[in-house]
């Protein structure tokens, strides 16, 4: 016999799934939202509830929109020949919010990792060449892609990967390949960094 109702320990197992909270954490939580008076718990829900209904990938670039296509691929007043590859839609927030960039992105969905255990297949690059070789038929440019994977390990492998996956296209000149400058320290998380770290790490961007 449980000492906790099932409703409680249901929240506590949810709260637990969450990055960086360990049970005790997920208890704590859990018992601010009992002891809380002013309905806090019945709003999180609704606020979830709402956020889950109403948001969904843009077709184009994976970023979190409320439209079929986001307002970012959308706009003609974006750079549509640059595309830079993020591993997170919370990266897209962190360049959008130095203002520093004025291209389109491409939310992989995570890194290589075999140490994870993630594989190619799990991330959008089915996806990711289908958006570039139609950019490539409908420019007459050449396309620029930024690869901003995080600079770990994984992310220099993912940037590997995406450079052979366009091998032919690079050859014959159709698109340019580059990776963020290392002013980001290794180990660093892209949405942390500041707008002047990411400016600087944009601008260092060498060719791979
Ligand atoms: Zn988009």
């Amino acid at each position: 016999m449980s000492v906790l109702p099932k409703s409680v320990e249901n929240v506590i197992n949810e709260f637990s799934k969450l990055p960086g909270v360990g049970p005790k954490s997920a208890a704590r939580m859990t018992y601010h939202f009992l002891r809380s008076p002013n309905k806090d718990a019945t709003r999180l829900g609704e606020a979830l509830m709402d956020m889950d209904s109403k948001t969904k990938f843009c077709n184009s670039c994976f970023n979190v929109t409320d439209k079929d296509i986001c307002d970012i691929c959308s706009s003609p007043s974006r750079d549509h020949s640059t595309i830079c590859i993020v591993e997170e839609p919370l990266d897209v927030v962190a360049f959008e919010n130095s203002a520093v960039f004025n291209g389109l992105y491409f939310v992989l969905g995570g890194v290589i990792s075999p140490a994870e255990g993630v594989t190619a297949s799990e991330l959008r690059f089915d996806e990711l060449g289908k958006r570039v070789i139609s950019t490539i038929n409908e420019s007459v440019k050449k396309i620029e892609l930024i690869v901003a994977t995080n600079p770990s390990l994984e992310g220099e492998a993912t940037a590997s990967y995406i450079q052979d996956m366009f091998s032919k296209y690079i050859k014959e000149g159709k698109i340019h390949v580059s990776r963020l400058a290392m002013g980001l320290p290794t180990g660093a998380d892209l949405e942390y960094a500041d707008r002047l770290t990411l400016k600087k790490a944009l601008e260092g961007r060498r060719d791979i």
